[in-house]
């Protein structure tokens, strides 16, 4: 989707909440280029990104995209962003966006190569049509990610559970799933653990016990994830991190791929076998995650 609208951002490193940083910003032409071709986001994918679904002008959760962002950052050892800069490119941004549903990117680079400071910028464009995805469900592959549960820890420079720039692979993962006659792949560790999905973190239900798996394996911890916990908690059901072997998934009572912008996609089928779909309670699921949330 072409952004309709787009920031620079001449990052601050310091933080001081008394500043206003307008004139670190200047919109850009989102049609136009952009970019040095000596940028390291483009050569490398050397940066991390945030997306964020806006609905009804009101962009979701805004603090803990931002508290991920500096997570991320963190792991790649980038400078950390100023919180309150973004805020208010956020808020920029926002009054941008139309009416119904739209998403704004927040992406931090390394950088020109060689250059002093880091690339920054903000775009907002109306959000994918998942409308059919909410509503009648998404069929998943499992695919092995090709790391054990260990690698992690072991392998902190692989970047797992960092939101890099880096999205080849789970870009290849999603077309190796529609390859093999699916909409979207749940990648699972090389010792049989259930992880996350390319572009969205994994949900199930087992009774009236909702669980999705801990983020310290190595995957992203999803912010849409976060606000489905708290929506099922606040109607008294039990939600829970847990290690998940991938053999239970065709088992569960129902499971839910979840993300920003696609916000809560029930899954009708796993490697070919059918699961139960709750459609009132994904309805009500998708009408708390459209409505404002912070
Ligand atoms: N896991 C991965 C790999 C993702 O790329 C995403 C979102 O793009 C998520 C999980 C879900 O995160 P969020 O709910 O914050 O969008």
């Amino acid at each position: 989707m072409a952004s309709t609208f787009a920031l620079l951002i001449t990052p601050v490193a310091d933080f001081d909440i008394r500043d206003t940083y307008a004139d670190t910003f200047s919109v850009i032409d989102a049609s136009a280029p952009a970019l040095s071709v000596g940028e390291l986001s483009t050569q490398r994918g050397d940066g991390i990104f945030e997306s964020i679904g806006v609905s009804g002008g009101h962009p979701q959760e805004v603090m803990p995209h931002l508290e991920r962002l500096a997570h991320s950052a963190r792991l790649c050892d980038l400078p950390l962003p100023n919180i309150e800069q973004w805020r208010e490119a956020i808020a920029i941004a926002a009054d941008a966006c139309g009416e119904g549903e739209w998403v704004i990117k927040l992406i931090l680079s390394r950088g020109i190569e060689h250059g002093p400071t880091p690339t920054a910028w903000v775009t907002a464009a109306p959000a994918g049509d998942f409308a059919a995805a909410r509503r009648d469900g998404i069929s998943v592959v499992t695919l092995d990610r090709g790391f054990d549960s260990g690698a992690p820890g072991r392998a902190p420079w692989l970047l797992l559970g960092a939101k890099t720039l880096s999205y080849a692979v789970n870009m290849a993962a999603i077309r190796e799933a529609k390859r093999r006659g699916a909409d979207d792949a749940v990648f699972v560790s090389s010792d049989g653990i259930l992880l996350e999905a390319p572009t969205a973190s994994l949900v199930i239900r087992v009774g009236d016990r909702f669980v999705t798996p801990r983020p310290g394996a190595g995957i992203l911890h999803g912010t849409t994830q976060i606000s489905v916990f708290s929506f099922l908690q606040a109607k008294g059901y039990e939600a829970v991190y847990e290690t998940l072997p991938a053999s239970a998934l065709p088992r569960v009572d129902a499971a839910w791929l979840v993300s920003s912008v696609r916000l809560a996609a029930p899954i009708h089928t796993v490697d070919g076998t059918t699961l139960p779909m709750d459609s009132a309670l994904t309805a009500e699921l998708n009408a708390y995650l459209l409505s404002p949330r912070d």
